[in-house]
């Protein structure tokens, strides 16, 4: 996978991006999470961008991956980043665009993907009409943050509480909501019960991209927060919408592009094999839980034994242990 990665971008992007993103991918195996977010919260961090295609960059290093869609109306953001990287967040976008921040997408609600909100949103200004903004203090100088009502729901709840500003502005609550930004279509399409209950994806259709956020995360096994609303089933069944959304080029490489929540870039044939992997284990302990087994008879059959060298983890936030657990009780939970 590391060898198909260097040779898909080293046709885009010069040396240091490359190396940067192999560099991405060890160092996320080795800090697979803290608590509550999947990615090392390290204020020292260096953070790098990696264009994408079309109108998409990818800012690696801030927390979760940040995608970001820059042209004559401003710059769009799909996810934050931890809060104490909102600096180099900044700098990062304004190597790409000097354009003010109209939108931030959050995918779902984990603080290392919306932990930059506030900080963020204030360095931009929504696009309103007419003498609107002009007309009130707040309203207009700030950036919107679209999210699914869930991630805001789930936000609000959170203890410590978090400050207003940190919340979602903008929220929807049907399939999907559209967005027409630097001359591009943008889907962005809710996902019920998958990494959590808010997920979304976020499809630009002209640069063909899609962003994808913690549904799909190859630097480890899938991460089912259950707490938070997740499932295994959620999971599996949103990674087959980015696959029906994926075109690939020739010899199934390139094409559609995907930013994963965690991980290096990667096109249909990378999900594609998540999703294999994901839906054999998903129906190896679905036969276990409907032969009655205990959690301990389940985890002891090792049902990830195959695939533990490429996602399997034994320290940090999300074990092998804990992902089968989840899967388990996930598959047990009364419908
Ligand atoms: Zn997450």
């Amino acid at each position: 996978m590391k060898a198909f990665f260097v040779g898909l971008v080293s046709r885009k992007a010069p040396l240091a991006a490359v190396l940067t993103g192999v560099m991405v991918t060890v160092a996320g195996l080795a800090v697979f999470g803290v608590r509550g977010a999947h990615a090392q919260n390290d204020a020292n961090a260096e953070v790098h961008v990696l264009p994408v295609q079309g109108n998409v960059y990818m800012i690696v290093g801030a927390g979760g991956n940040i995608t970001v869609q820059a042209g004559k109306e401003g710059v769009l953001l799909v996810d934050a980043g931890f809060a104490n990287m909102a600096p180099k967040v900044t700098a990062a976008i304004k190597t790409i665009s000097e354009r003010p921040l109209r939108y931030i997408i959050n995918t779902h609600a984990h603080a290392d993907h919306t932990g930059g909100n506030e900080a963020l949103a204030k360095t931009g200004s929504i696009i309103a009409g007419g003498n609107f903004a002009g007309t009130t203090t707040d309203i207009g100088n700030t950036a919107s943050i679209i999210a699914h009502e869930r991630v805001q729901q789930r936000m609000s709840e959170q203890k410590p509480a978090l400050s207003f500003g940190m919340l979602p502005t903008d929220t929807y609550f049907t399939a999907k909501k559209e967005l027409f930004f630097n001359g591009e279509a943008i889907q962005i399409l809710y996902q019920p019960a998958a990494h959590t209950d808010g997920d979304s994806l976020v499809f630009f259709r002209r640069s063909d991209v899609v962003s994808t956020g913690d549904i799909f995360t190859p630097i480890g096994y899938p991460v089912v927060d259950l707490e938070r609303g997740g499932s295994i089933n959620g999971l599996i069944d949103s990674l087959n919408r980015i696959i029906d959304l994926t075109v690939p080029a020739d010899k199934q490489e390139g094409g559609t592009y995907v930013i994963p929540g965690h991980g290096r870039l990667c096109d249909e044939a990378d999900v594609v094999e998540y999703r294999d992997m994901a839906t054999i284990i998903r129906d190896r302990i679905q036969d276990s839980v409907k032969k009655g087994m205990t959690l301990e008879q389940v985890r002891a059959a090792k049902p990830t034994r195959d695939f533990d060298p490429l996602y399997g983890a034994t320290t940090g936030f999300w074990t092998t242990d804990k992902f089968v657990e989840a899967v388990y009780k996930s598959l047990s939970q009364k419908k």
